[in-house]
């Protein structure tokens, strides 16, 4: 059995390390940096930001720690290594994994020369390999709307901000989604203006209104600039700067711009047609619940399979792949549950969720029992000096079976877990309550909550 993936992503070094762990021979094909755009481009390089930013933002509430005086300025030499270093880090540890299980690793650009034909493009020339089944895991790259031409200069995408050159005095984010909003706050946090061109009514649009509301309004008092109801239509530049002009006739003059406007997905030339592989109009490729295309033995997964552009889901997919590979139906194969993926947004304050929502529940009229409770009241938030946000808890009040929740604060990546491995195993708010948790930590805000 050979399985050949295409893209060394989340999805593609998961898939490659458990189906190697399972016994099947693994040809991994990555064109650039082993851990996928996830490492080099978008999840680690921003929270490597994001964490200097926080860092940055603790030293200005030292004072109210016992302290008597504290400072601290950016670095961007250092932090530009900094980003660089983990990346390497990284891809090092990956190299070391891959060979320890002994996945042929091939670099160059992958394609489908037919549905059991895999070529690689590598600098020493064509290699040609036969695939009893493939995965395709290019993942995506930034969406550029026709109406701005982004120079890596003075207009950015995602992809242009980092290793920093130079911290923007005022940059203008346009899309206030999860990436628009963590850009505000790592740019915020380490020193820059920051205006959010914002095209609805409140950020975030697809998160529950009190946890938008949250997070605005620590926006607010950071001093970012909110352009409300607002949809970006132009961005020139200017003898200094960047003008972004907003349908609604408001215009901003800032020294940058930076598009957070979503993705969109890796899937031209590599070959789909020859295979037989179906691609929807978006440019994703459809999958079922076992993540094959409509061709069963080419499997895809990741950003380019259309489902949520989380890392972690990505990995979750490369997994059950390889599963699915080794094992077919003939062992309890449990489906990946899309609903049940926690996300979280690295914001200052920290937002996370999981499985079902207030606004979800209302609208499906499903009765919830919602518990929540702030930081506040736990002794760990007053000792770190930092008692903001809310933990909360949705259960089934029939049979107290954890159904979803959110978390609004510090760590609230880290806490959803607890309420992540609730929803998954389908616990009780009993299972929580009857646990013990350190004390003090910030995780008895979801001991109280499940009570
Ligand atoms: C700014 C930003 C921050 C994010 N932060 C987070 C976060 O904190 N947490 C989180 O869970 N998600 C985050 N995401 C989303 C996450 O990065 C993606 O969901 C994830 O990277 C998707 O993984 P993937 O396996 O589809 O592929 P990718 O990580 O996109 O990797 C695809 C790989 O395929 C390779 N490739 C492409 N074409 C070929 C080819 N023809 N041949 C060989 N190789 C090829 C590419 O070089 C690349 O290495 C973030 C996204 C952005 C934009």
């Amino acid at each position: 059995m050979q399985f050949v993936i295409i893209g060394a992503g989340p999805a593609g070094m998961q898939a490659a390390t458990h189906a190697a762990r399972l016994g099947i021979d693994v040809v991994l094909i990555e064109a650039e940096v082993l851990g996928g755009s996830a490492n080099l481009r978008d999840c680690i390089p921003s929270k490597t930001m994001i964490a200097t930013g926080g860092a940055l933002s603790s030293v200005g509430r030292m004072g109210g720690m016992g302290l008597a005086k504290a400072h601290a300025e950016v670095d961007l030499g250092a932090l530009a290594e900094r980003v660089r270093d983990i990346e390497n880090r990284l891809e090092a540890a990956n190299t070391e994994l891959l060979t320890r299980q002994g996945v042929e690793l091939v670099r160059g650009a992958g394609r489908l020369a037919g549905p059991h034909q895999v070529v690689a493009d590598t600098l020493e020339g064509e290699r040609r390999f036969e695939a009893d089944a493939v995965l395709v895991a290019t993942g995506s790259r930034p969406r550029v709307p026709a109406w701005v031409e982004p120079d890596g200069d003075r207009v950015l995408t995602t992809r242009d901000a980092y290793p920093p050159k130079a911290l923007p005095e005022h940059l203008v984010v346009v899309g206030s989604g999860v990436t628009g909003v963590e850009f505000v706050h790592m740019f915020r946090s380490l020193g820059s203006e920051v205006t959010l061109v914002v095209s609805r009514q409140h950020v975030l649009p697809n998160k529950d209104a009190e946890v938008a509301a949250a997070l605005e309004e620590t926006f607010a008092q950071r001093g970012v600039h909110l352009l409300k109801g607002a949809r970006a239509e132009a961005v020139v530049r200017t003898d200094d700067g960047v003008q972004v002009s907003c349908n609604d006739g408001r215009a901003v003059e800032a020294s940058h711009a930076l598009l957070a406007v979503g993705a969109v997905p890796n899937t031209a030339s590599l070959g789909l047609e020859q295979a037989g592989v179906v691609v929807d109009a978006g440019g994703t490729i459809p999958i079922n619940h076992h993540c094959q295309t409509n061709v069963p033995h080419v499997y895809a997964a990741g950003d380019i399979s259309g489902k949520l552009p989380l890392a972690s889901v990505a990995s979750m997919q490369g997994r059950k792949i390889a599963e699915h590979i080794a094992f077919g139906h003939t062992v309890a194969h449990r489906h990946l549950t899309y609903d049940r993926a926690p996300s979280a947004i690295f914001t200052e304050p920290e937002i996370a969720d999981v499985g079902l929502a207030e606004v979800e529940a209302f609208a499906e009229g499903r009765k919830i029992r919602v518990t929540k409770v702030p930081f506040a009241s736990t002794a760990k938030a007053l000792i770190e000096n930092d008692p903001r946000g809310f933990v909360k808890i949705i259960s089934d009040p029939a049979t107290g079976v954890v159904l979803g929740g959110s978390i609004v604060g510090e760590s609230a990546a880290e806490l959803i877990s607890v309420v992540a491995l609730a929803v998954t195993a389908e616990l009780r708010v009993a299972d929580i309550a009857e646990s013990m948790f350190v004390h003090p930590t910030l995780a008895e805000a979801l001991a109280e909550a499940a009570e």
